[in-house]
């Protein structure tokens, strides 16, 4: 395993609560540059809220959040967030691309108008993107043109195009049709195999095992157990984990 202090994401000990009720409970979890982790685990066991705490979309009551050199848990202003949001990407079920925006100009819209980069060596960047993730040709269609999977595939393009190191994946094929939902995968496997940094909340088992170099299950707002994808799904040691695995696989 990877030292400590090599970790890109670090968490320690996080704790939240939503009135109340308490969801996180003490998340701790480290990734490396270049390693996949999937998260799995029960609708409302905390898996969405962790990802966000992580790229600051919500601040935490206890513990702590690093992401690189970004101490998240320390930062109090949106302006301060700029940094981090740079260095990570999210990608959602819900794809929210603009839909009287083209596909490429989806892909291109946060490069020029949020880094202020040069138009057309954003549109050279994106062209390539969009070819990258399968969809040469699909540049001047607009989002209600495609397929649910295409349209996820042009928001992970529209993801890469901030240039991040780290993609958080939010059960990104949850909502698509059945045979849309291969084509996205292949697409991550693609990511994760070329060494990008990737935090999966995935439905995906299958997928889970053949691409995670590591595979969390979160149970009320714990990681309950936390081992590569052949220990964790052939000999889980928790009952909680052995329970899940029973009712989805
Ligand atoms: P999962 O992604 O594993 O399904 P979530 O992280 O979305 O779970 O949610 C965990 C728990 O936190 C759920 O009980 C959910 O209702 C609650 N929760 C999440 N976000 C909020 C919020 N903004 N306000 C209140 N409760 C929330
Ligand atoms: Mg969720």
């Amino acid at each position: 395993m990877t030292a400590r202090n090599q970790s890109l994401i670090e968490l320690d000990g996080i704790r939240k609560s939503f009135g109340g009720n308490e969801v996180l409970k003490g998340i701790s979890l480290n990734v490396a540059k270049g390693e996949a982790v999937c998260i799995i685990g029960p609708s409302g066991s905390g898996k969405s809220t962790i990802l966000r705490c992580i790229n600051g979309l919500i601040p935490i009551d206890e513990g702590f959040v690093r992401v690189g050199k970004h101490r998240v848990h320390e930062i109090r202003h949106e302006r301060g967030m700029r940094p981090l949001r740079r260095q990570v990407a999210m990608v959602f079920q819900q794809y929210n691309l603009f839909p009287h925006r083209t596909a490429l100009e989806n892909v291109m819209m946060a490069p020029v108008q949020v880094l202020k980069h040069d138009p057309g060596e954003v549109r050279e960047r994106a062209i390539a993107l969009m070819a990258k993730v399968r969809l040469a040709g699909k540049e001047s269609s607009y989002p209600g043109e495609l397929s649910g999977g295409q349209q996820q595939r042009v928001a992970i393009a529209r993801a890469l195009a901030m240039q991040p190191e780290i993609i958080l994946f939010d059960e990104v094929t949850a909502a698509l049709d059945p045979e849309t939902v291969k084509d996205v995968l292949t697409t991550i496997r693609e990511l994760v195999e070329e060494g990008m940094t990737c935090l999966l909340v995935t439905h995906e088992m299958r997928f889970a095992r053949e691409v995670a170099d590591r595979v969390c299950f979160t149970d009320h707002g714990l990681i309950v157990e936390s081992a590569p994808p052949a220990a964790l799904f052939d000999t889980p040691q928790d009952p909680r984990t052995r329970e899940f695995l029973s009712q989805v696989l």
